[in-house]
C-alpha cells in the first residue's frame, strides 16, 4: 500500500514522497536538504526521482539527492534537464519496483512545452499544470494546449487524488469566487481550505471530482464562466478554448 507524504520546500512548494516498504520516491525535488532530513527521520531509502518539468523549483534538489542515492531520475523527453537519466513521454510507464508502484506518463503541455504528469494507483502528480482550483501560468505553451491538457486530466476518474506542486489554493479559490460567486461547492471549499491553512495543513490532495465542480479552468463550458469571461473581454466567446484564454488572462491580472 502506497502512502503519500508532503515535504514542504522553498516558499510554497510541496515535494511529494511516495512511500512504500522502507523505500520512497520523490516528485519534483526543488531542494535537497528537507528531503534528506525527512528520509532520515522516517528511516527510508530513496528509490527514484520523478520530475514534471524543467523549472528550478522542481529540479534544483536532484543533484544533491544523487550525491547520496544514485537512483534513476525520470523526466520529460521534450525538455532538457540536468541529471535526468530516463526520458519519458506520453504512453510510457514508469515502474518503481522497490515501492511496488507503476505510473503512466501523460503529456500535458501548457505551463512548459514538455510538461508531463504521472498517473497510477488512483494518484495524479501534475506539477504546475492543474492546481487546486487553478492552473499554471502559460510560460511556453498556448491557451489551447493548456486547455486540452486540463481537459485530459479532468477526464480521469472522479476519485483520482490530485497532487500538484504548490500551495496556491486560497488565492485560487478567491479568484474562482470572483468569477463564479453562485457556485455553492466553491463557498464550501473556501471554508474548508481556510480551516486547513489555519491549522497549518496542506489543502492537498484534491480530487478530480472536486476540481471539476469548482475549478474555473476546467469549467469553461459553463454558462456562468463564459458570461464572466465575455464581460471581461467585452465580446462574445464561442468555444471553451476561447473562454479559457480569457479566464487565464483574468487570473494574471487578478488582485485580491
Ligand atoms: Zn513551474
Ligand atoms: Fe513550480
Amino acid at each position: 500500500m502506497l502512502r503519500i507524504e508532503a515535504i514542504p520546500a522553498l516558499e510554497d512548494n510541496y515535494i511529494w514522497a511516495i512511500v512504500g516498504d522502507g523505500h520512497c520516491a520523490v516528485v519534483d525535488p526543488g531542494e535537497t536538504a528537507p528531503i534528506l532530513s525527512w528520509m532520515q527521520r522516517h528511516e527510508l531509502q530513496l528509490s527514484a526521482i520523478l520530475v514534471t518539468h524543467h523549472h528550478g523549483d522542481h529540479v534544483d534538489g536532484i543533484a544533491g539527492l544523487l550525491d547520496h542515492y544514485p537512483v534513476p531520475v525520470y523526466g520529460p523527453a521534450q525538455e532538457t534537464i540536468a541529471h535526468v537519466s530516463q526520458l519519458v513521454d506520453e504512453g510510457d510507464r514508469v515502474a518503481i519496483p522497490a515501492i511496488e508502484a507503476e505510473f503512466d506518463v501523460m503529456s500535458v503541455p501548457g505551463h512548459t512545452r514538455g510538461h508531463i504528469a504521472y498517473h497510477g494507483h488512483g494518484l495524479l502528480f501534475c506539477g504546475d499544470t492543474l492546481f487546486a482550483c487553478g492552473c499554471g501560468r502559460l510560460f511556453e505553451g498556448t491557451p489551447a494546449q493548456m486547455h486540452d491538457s486540463l481537459q485530459r486530466l479532468a477526464a480521469l476518474p472522479d476519485e483520482t487524488q490530485v497532487y500538484c506542486t504548490h500551495e496556491y489554493t486560497l488565492g485560487n479559490i478567491a479568484f474562482a469566487l470572483s468569477i463564479e460567486p453562485g457556485n455553492p461547492r466553491l463557498a464550501e471549499r473556501d471554508h474548508q481550505a481556510r480551516e486547513q491553512r489555519s491549522l497549518g495543513l496542506p489543502t492537498l490532495p484534491s480530487s478530480i471530482a472536486l476540481e471539476r465542480a469548482t475549478n474555473p479552468f476546467l469549467r469553461c463550458h459553463e454558462p456562468a464562466i463564459r458570461q464572466a469571461a465575455e464581460r471581461y473581454a467585452q465580446g462574445s466567446l464561442n468555444t471553451p478554448q476561447e473562454v479559457f484564454a480569457v479566464v487565464r488572462e483574468m487570473k494574471n491580472h487578478y488582485r485580491q
